[in-house]
């Protein structure tokens, strides 16, 4: 380097600026040498950060032609000479950087170089320096003047650190006031130490104590789910390697303290580095365990219901209830996620006289169908067992868990089977017990839902009412079928007694003629050989033959009333079949002076006959039984009843003692005797047979010494004889 004059370097040492000037001919000689020109900045610098020998050769090998005396003041050196001396000394590991980046410019023929760096003093002191490097013009082939200027910027750089920090703080305090105010949990994690914050949320929501802790590993994976786990991580790992991701959501169980696990919703922004790394997520915690409750409470709703519409259907469907109960024990099961369900039906134990509960049918989860038990399965008896008995005689639930069991008999069942929940749902059937839906959980000592309850009584009721139904059917059954055969019974026995009253009512009238006409021959022949007293005995002979004559006509009447020739329905105006048993009675309304009254009649369809016989032997009664001096005065009449036709006759007559009214509708049933009044008792019973046969009804109104009104009524739907 050529001498300065003298009067330069004055000027020089006056400038308060530190200023020197370097000389990198050798330098770049070497840097040519090691074949570093012909490389990109890139290459170069990578080259030398793993080069750090060739650097150190190169500040060995730069030189510090002059230096100002500001220059000997920033680095607290003791003079010009000193410094020019101890230069290696001021380099830290910063300004190695700085003076990296000086050489990348040589080899890439820059000829301006700025930058920041850090430098020891003599006084072991870190000084923060500005450095602007300029080739000199005219040196820019040999390097060999360099001027560089220096700042302290040592205050800025404090000043600038300090603002940072204070922002870091302020920003940071922000964020956990933030986390505080709101009840979300909210974590920060510093991915790269490991660092997590815990807002107060974590305490409040999950039990977990907040603040700052270096978490291990794990932590993730011992607050997740172990079922949730494996997708959270996956997913969470994808979102931190996907460099444009800056958000990140997913919803997990998340463990609380208590070991118990949370339903959360999470969202977190993920922060990262100018290289696109993760290094820090803030993630928010949603508690949405009740939402998803209420969303499972639903599911499961669902579930019972479609179980119950099911099994009501089948039911309906006249199907039996024991094949409807196999075929939806195991869908009974499912949805209420029990491990066992099984029907118990009571039974008396015949020698002890017992009531047992005997299992009948079981579904469990492990073989997935529904089996019939055989005898030797369990039984028990509901005297060992009061709670269950008393409650189910209540009509309510019983349930229980293993750890609280007293009863010896019920724990030593429970462990025998092992069950760590038992629920019994009772079943009534007309009102009594007729045994139980059982359920068994076997994993874990489950706490029943009223819903699970609820569900299961309904379950348990519609049985009880199919039980009760097809019992009811049965019974049914078995009454029409005892119905039918005793018809066939008195059908035949009705038909035998038909025969034998015609038969015998037939066959009496011949020898009754021969009594009655050999009578009549005696009195003819001998009439002068018998004397007065004779006569009148044959007499009483004769009258008694003709009045059973009358009794076994009337008889056969009775026998024939509904018989098959009667069934002959027309359809005619019922004044002239009245008017036909008037005409047949013609003789003795005229004897006895009677005065008939008639209304008004409807067109009826019945049997005519049998309608004009039962017209018949009442006007013939209220004719006879009138009062003694009084000539009859009758009524005959007709109303409409709805779906009958009511015909009544009314006479002035000697009417008939209350005691009697429910009497003279049977057979031989006379309230005087014949010399008062002529009669067989058989009238009006046949009146009774006809009205039965046509389905009507038939009665009186009498009062004595007044008269007497009957009526009977004829169906308008036809019904045979
Ligand atoms: P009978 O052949 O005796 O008339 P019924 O069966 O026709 O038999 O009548 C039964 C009994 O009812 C009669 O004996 C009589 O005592 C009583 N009776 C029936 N109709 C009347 C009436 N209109 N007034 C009073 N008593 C009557």
């Amino acid at each position: 380097m050529p001498q300065e004059p003298q009067q330069f370097q004055s000027i020089f040492d006056m400038i308060p600026t530190p200023i020197w000037v370097e000389d990198f001919s050798e330098v770049k000689n070497h840097l040519i040498s090691i074949g570093l020109f012909d490389l990109d900045e890139n290459e170069v610098r990578f080259f030398l950060q793993e080069n750090l020998e060739i650097v150190n050769s190169c500040i060995a090998n730069f030189k510090v032609v002059s230096l100002n005396q500001a220059c000997v003041e920033l680095h607290k050196a003791k003079s010009k000479e000193d410094l020019l001396k101890n230069m290696h000394k001021i380099f830290s590991l910063d300004s190695l950087n700085t003076f990296i980046e000086q050489l990348v410019c040589i080899c890439t023929k820059k000829y301006y170089f700025e930058g920041k760096t850090t430098v020891k003093t003599f006084t072991n002191e870190i000084v923060s320096i500005l450095i602007k490097s300029k080739v000199m013009i005219g040196y820019e082939d040999s390097l060999s003047k360099v001027i560089v200027t220096t700042e302290d910027i040592t205050n800025q750089v404090i000043q600038l650190e300090s603002l940072q920090r204070n922002d870091f703080h302020s920003s940071n305090e922000r964020f956990i006031y933030a986390s505080q105010a709101i009840s979300d949990a909210i974590w920060d994690w510093n991915v790269e130490t490991g660092e997590v914050f815990w807002s107060s949320g974590f305490y409040s929501l999950f039990g977990h104590k907040p603040g700052i802790r270096k978490e291990k590993e794990d932590v993730w994976e011992n607050n997740i789910h172990p079922n949730d786990y494996p997708f959270i991580k996956s997913s969470l790992d994808a979102a931190k390697s996907n460099p444009n991701q800056l958000k990140w959501s997913a919803t997990y169980r998340f463990r609380k303290n208590d070991g118990n696990y949370a339903y959360v919703s999470e969202h977190s922004l993920i922060l990262r580095d100018k290289n696109g790394k993760a290094v820090r997520m803030i993630g928010a915690l949603q508690d949405i365990t009740s939402q998803k409750e209420s969303e499972k409470s639903i599911i499961q709703k669902t579930k019972y219901l479609q179980v119950i519409a099911s099994l009501v259907e089948s039911l309906l469907s006249f199907e039996s209830w024991e094949s409807v109960l196999v075929r939806n024990l195991g869908k009974i099961g499912e949805a209420s996620d029990v491990d066992r369900v099984y029907l118990l039906a009571n039974q008396t134990i015949k020698n002890t006289n017992k009531l047992c509960s005997k299992k009948q049918y079981i579904w469990s989860k492990l073989d997935e169908e529904t089996s019939k038990t055989t005898d030797s399965e369990s039984s028990f008896s509901l005297e060992d067992f009061p709670n269950i008995y008393r409650q189910a005689l209540k009509k309510e639930a019983y349930s229980i868990k293993l750890s609280s069991v007293e009863n010896p008999h019920l724990k030593s069942f429970m462990v025998e089977n092992r069950i760590q929940s038992l629920l019994l749902i009772p079943i009534h059937s007309k009102n009594t017990l007729f045994g139980f839906l059982g359920f068994d959980e076997c994993q874990y000592e489950r706490d029943w839902t009223e819903e699970d309850i609820s569900f299961l009584q309904t379950i348990a009721n519609n049985f009880g009412n199919a039980i009760e139904k097809e019992d009811f059917e049965l019974s049914l059954q078995k009454l029409n079928l005892e119905l039918k055969e005793s018809n066939h019974e008195l059908e035949i026995s009705n038909g035998e007694l038909e025969q034998f009253a015609f038969v015998a009512s037939h066959d009496l009238q011949e020898p009754l003629r021969m009594i009655t006409s050999f009578l009549s021959l005696l009195e003819k022949k001998y009439s002068d050989q018998l004397d007065e007293k004779a006569k009148s005995y044959i007499n009483y002979a004769v009258d008694g033959a003709f009045r059973m004559r009358q009794i076994i006509l009337d008889l056969l009447e009775f026998s024939r009333v509904g018989g098959k020739s009667n069934i002959e329905i027309t359809r005619f105006e019922s004044v002239h079949a009245i008017l036909e048993a008037c005409d047949l009675l013609a003789k003795k309304i005229i004897e006895t002076n009677a005065k008939i009254n008639m209304g008004t009649f409807p067109i009826i369809q019945t049997n005519k006959s049998a309608f004009i016989q039962l017209v018949q032997n009442i006007l013939s009664n209220s004719l006879k039984y009138s009062k003694k001096g009084v000539y009859p005065v009758i009524s005959i009449t007709s109303k409409d009843v709805g779906d009958s036709w009511e015909f009544s006759i009314e006479d002035n007559g000697i009417g008939i003692p209350k005691e009697y009214h429910g009497k003279i509708f049977n057979v031989f049933q006379r309230l005087h005797d014949k010399n008062t009044y002529s009669g067989t008792g058989i009238g009006l019973a046949i009146c009774k047979r006809i009205v039965d046969h046509i389905g009507g009804q038939i009665g009186l109104d009498s009062r004595e010494n007044i008269g007497s009104r009957f009526y009977f009524t004829i169906p308008k739907r036809v019904k045979g004889l």
